[in-house]
């Protein structure tokens, strides 16, 4: 019989079994491979809603493996060498990584591994297009969605990769570190899948109709799986193509929000410097407020304590579930830059401090398409008016009430108005910390100001 032979397969963003093309590379490099997770430093250097949710996932990846899993704690760059000499594995496969500490520290692990004589072989992306792939008839990025989402529509995708009938793990040979405790909660791949066949079956039809609607909460909620890799775009276009469900038009809009986050992928993947500076170098100059006031009005803002109903609405559900849906974020993240005059990146960092889907280029390109600074087209200034967007989105009131309980004893859409009934304040309910319509002017002077 032949020597039995050894890959090592690192787990990162792709925390699943099938569709795995890095998993199948890793069997076809060797007859077993060693399955590995490296808490570094950096992801659990706080308690936060994101790093309890990377913990449930790897409990339960850990349990799709057989406990094969190895857990290492440390530095990627020293772990992922000393465990390849310490099984002999000449390969370690990776899906590749495309976010700027992502693509450095890779970088690291490979000239690690190759002075040893050992290899990093990349396979695959967490994208069913790879950052980076699709460019303008001049070879350059697109800057703007629409023309990127019709080249990438244009561009086609593999097939979802085969799931293995049987995974030759290597066993017993290796000690992990502990995993630490996790708090119970909805995660891993096979409740991915579960929850997307739930929507792909009885959601998906109405998401034209419903899905700026905070109060429903009828969104497929599948950005954590998404971030984490517990399920792949790739699977969930193939469902949409062969569904009967799939040529809805609800089903198209749907896939056109999975092209966002593909784009959004794209932009940094051209641009790593835009996960934290303005992509507009016009809009760099636009003046931004701080001090001892603003510092008091942006904690009034974390805490959903700004007397803006919907935003404190939000910010509450950010602060208690680590999730706020997409329609409430735009409005909040519109409140803390055009009505607080703060610059974004303060806001996105709170933001991915508590959000469990928290997703470094979704995030900050979405929270520089908010404040103006980024891939927004518009030839217009938007600001969003947070009164007016609450009576529309959450007509009956019911997301306002779910989340601040202040205001329960207002009936109906008064809840976004608080300031216009004689008991609206009976709860003590924060009064508004600024005038929106005062706020709003400003920041179009500031905008025209710094365009000119
Ligand atoms: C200020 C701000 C910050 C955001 N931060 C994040 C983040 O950290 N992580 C994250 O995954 N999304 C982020 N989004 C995008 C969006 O709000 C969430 O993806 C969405 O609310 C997740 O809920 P869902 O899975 O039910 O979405 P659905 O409406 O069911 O959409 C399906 C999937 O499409 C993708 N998607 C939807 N909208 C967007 C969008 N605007 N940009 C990129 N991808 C999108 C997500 O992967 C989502 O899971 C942010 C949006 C804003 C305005």
């Amino acid at each position: 019989m032949a020597p039995a032979t050894r890959s090592i397969l690192w787990f990162r963003r792709d925390l699943r079994l099938g569709d795995h093309p890095a998993l199948l590379a890793a069997m076809d490099a060797a007859s077993q491979v060693l399955p590995v997770f490296v808490l570094d430093p950096r992801l659990l250097a706080t308690d936060t809603p994101r790093s309890r949710r990377l913990l449930a996932s790897l409990r339960s990846l850990s349990k799709d493996t057989g406990g094969a899993l190895v857990i290492r704690h440390g530095h990627p760059a020293d772990v992922i060498p000393r465990l390849a000499a310490q099984v002999g594995a000449q390969q370690v496969h990776v899906s590749r990584e495309t976010t700027p500490y992502g693509r450095r520290r890779d970088e690291a692990v490979e000239t690690a591994l190759a002075a040893d004589g050992r290899e990093l072989v990349a396979t695959g992306t967490p994208y069913a297009v790879g950052p980076g792939r699709i460019v303008n008839r001049s070879g350059s990025p697109y800057q703007v969605f629409t023309p990127f989402a019709k080249a990438w529509h244009e561009h086609g995708r593999p097939a979802p990769a085969a799931r293995p009938e049987r995974i030759p793990w290597l066993r017993d040979d290796v000690r992990g570190d502990p995993l630490p405790e996790a708090p119970a909660m909805e995660a891993g791949e096979a409740a991915a899948l579960k929850r997307w066949e739930t929507f792909l079956h009885n959601g998906l039809t109405a998401y034209d109709d419903e899905r700026d609607r905070p109060d429903l909460d009828t969104t497929s909620r599948l950005s954590a799986p998404l971030k984490y890799g517990e399920i792949h775009p790739r699977t969930i276009l193939a469902d949409i193509a062969t569904h009967s469900a799939g040529r809805s038009e609800a089903a198209r809009t749907y896939v056109t929000e999975l092209v966002w986050r593909e784009f959004y992928a794209d932009v940094l993947w051209h641009r790593p410097d835009s996960a934290w500076h303005d992509l507009r170098p016009e809009l760099a100059r636009l003046p931004y407020d701080s001090g001892d006031e603003t510092d008091r009005l942006v904690d009034a803002w974390r805490e959903g304590r700004t007397g803006y109903p919907i935003v404190d609405a939000g910010m509450r559900q950010l602060l208690e579930e680590g999730w706020m849906h997409n329609r409430v974020r735009m409005i909040t993240a519109s409140f803390l830059t055009k009505d607080l005059h703060v610059w974004w990146p303060v806001g996105a960092q709170h933001f991915l401090d508590h959000l469990v889907d928290g997703d470094i280029a979704s995030n900050n390109h979405s929270w520089q398409w908010v404040a103006g600074t980024g891939t927004d087209a518009s030839p217009y200034v938007r600001v969003f008016n947070p009164v007016t967007q609450g009576k529309r989105f959450d007509p009956d009131g019911e997301y306002v009430r779910r989340w601040v309980p202040e205001l329960r004893h207002l009936p109906g859409r008064a809840v976004h108005e608080p300031w216009k009934h004689d008991n609206g304040y009976d709860d003590e309910y924060p009064r508004p910390v600024i005038d929106h319509d005062d706020e709003r002017k400003e920041t179009l002077a500031r905008y025209d100001h710094a365009r000119r």
